[in-house]
């Protein structure tokens, strides 16, 4: 047993890309930084669908050409219930998918960025406490078997949608059952991709208030997920049946051999009100960053972690740890992010909705269209002239 307290500058809980980018931001300021892990290996197992947008890689510093890129698109293909196709080119889709990564590999090397930049990192190390001492933050860490103390002037909360830390702090991280998705997902070899586009099946008739995916990892190789609203599970349906079900179904899928299995939850909610309090940062998934519409989390993780790295190197340059000194972190990830999460969150409720009647008709009306010649104005009202009813049943949302 270890009594001693080990002190640092800033502790980071979680080894995710929200928590390993905050980490890499504050040890670059030369301060004495500790990344810790609960998991015996970072990035293990991988629990996404890999795809993210052209501007992430750029965003964090990595190369478009590492290993950690399994794919690049050249765009989107949505389709509606009844089949209807609406491709979208990397113009509109881009900002979306644009990649599709090795997800262990892109959470592994931002680590050793990490470690590069100065920090320390300990993996098998479950942090298992929070409190405040003497203006101070005061962890508990199982460490390979063995109790340990860290006690640090700032702690970041970056322990991803499952959350123990902030709320240990007093911070309410609560879902209610509406804002939270069900995902599965199986490595799929076989069968027929396409393999430039990801594919994004929408409507009740796939699965009922989300999405199934399609993103391709090579010739014949895709993760195929799903995600379902888990207000609309019935009884103790689980999400593997709708998967099932949609492989069954579909003979570019069927004939296909199952590789590989995973799941998890995703937030679909708005962020929490707030993100930092005093000696504490909470960022990505812990701080609920999720996109409410896409269930992507990865670019809005990274993109709040630089700022929480930015902020952390100011609040240590001061000497200040308290939440007024750490608030400009508050401010700068909401400039960026809250906007879009709030209209996407208002967009997600209203297809929580919508039949997969009106979802045939947006999708045909959009897809007689080429998006680039089309401004988002003349287009409503091509639907509103071609569909009126579509624009009632939307109210306000278009
Ligand atoms: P995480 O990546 O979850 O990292 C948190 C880390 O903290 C984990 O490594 C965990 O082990 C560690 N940890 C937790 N508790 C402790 C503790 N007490 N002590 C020490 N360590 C701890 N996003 C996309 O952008 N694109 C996608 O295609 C996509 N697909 C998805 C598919 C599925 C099935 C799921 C479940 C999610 C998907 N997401 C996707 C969301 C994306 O995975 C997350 O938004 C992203 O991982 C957020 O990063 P994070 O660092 O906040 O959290």
């Amino acid at each position: 047993m270890g009594d001693d307290i080990i002190e640092v500058d800033c502790l980071v809980i979680g080894a995710g890309p929200a928590g390993s980018v905050t980490a890499r931001e504050a040890a670059r300021g030369g301060w004495n930084v500790l990344l810790i892990e609960k998991r015996p290996e970072i990035g293990v197992p991988v629990r996404c669908g890999e795809g993210v947008s052209r501007e992430l890689l750029d965003m964090v510093g990595l190369d478009r050409k590492g290993r950690y890129v399994s794919s690049e698109m050249d765009g989107a293909k949505i389709v509606s219930p009844n089949g209807t196709v609406l491709t979208l080119g990397p113009e509109i889709a881009g900002p979306e998918v644009g990649f599709v990564i090795e997800r262990e590999t892109f959470d592994q090397e931002l680590a050793k960025q990490a470690a590069r930049a100065g920090a320390r990192i300990w993996v098998r190390a479950d942090a298992v406490s929070f409190e405040r001492v003497g203006g101070k933050a005061r962890v508990d860490v199982i460490h390979n078997n063995e109790r340990k103390t860290v006690e640090a002037k700032i702690v970041v909360a970056a322990d991803g949608f499952e959350s123990l830390v902030a709320r240990w702090a007093g911070i309410d991280t609560s879902l209610e059952m509406k804002d939270i998705d069900t995902c599965i997902q199986y490595e799929m070899v076989g069968i027929d991709t396409d393999d430039r586009f990801t594919e994004f099946f929408i409507g009740r008739c796939y699965v009922p208030g989300g999405y199934v995916w399609c993103f391709p990892k090579g010739p014949g190789i895709a993760n195929v997920g799903l995600g379902v609203n888990a207000s609309m599970l019935e009884g103790t349906a689980d999400p593997k049946r709708y998967l099932d079900e949609f492989i069954r179904k579909n003979p570019r899928f069927s004939k296909g051999r199952i590789t590989e299995i995973n799941g998890g939850g995703v937030s679909v909610s708005l962020p929490l009100e707030e993100t930092v309090d005093d000696n504490l940062i909470i960022v990505g998934d812990a701080a609920r960053m999720i996109d409410p519409l896409t269930g992507g989390g990865i670019y809005n993780a990274c993109h709040a972690a630089i700022q929480a790295g930015r902020t952390i190197n100011e609040a240590l340059e001061k000497g200040d740890f308290s939440r007024e000194a750490l608030e400009p972190y508050e401010t700068r990830w909401r400039e960026r992010l809250e906007m879009e999460m709030a209209r996407n969150y208002l967009a997600k409720e209203k297809m929580l909705q919508v039949s997969d009647e009106t979802l045939d008709k947006i999708v045909s009306a959009i897809a007689e269209y080429d998006p680039k010649e089309i401004s988002t104005e003349e287009l409503l009202k091509a639907l509103s002239s071609k569909y009126p009813e579509v624009m009632e049943e939307l109210g306000g949302l278009l």
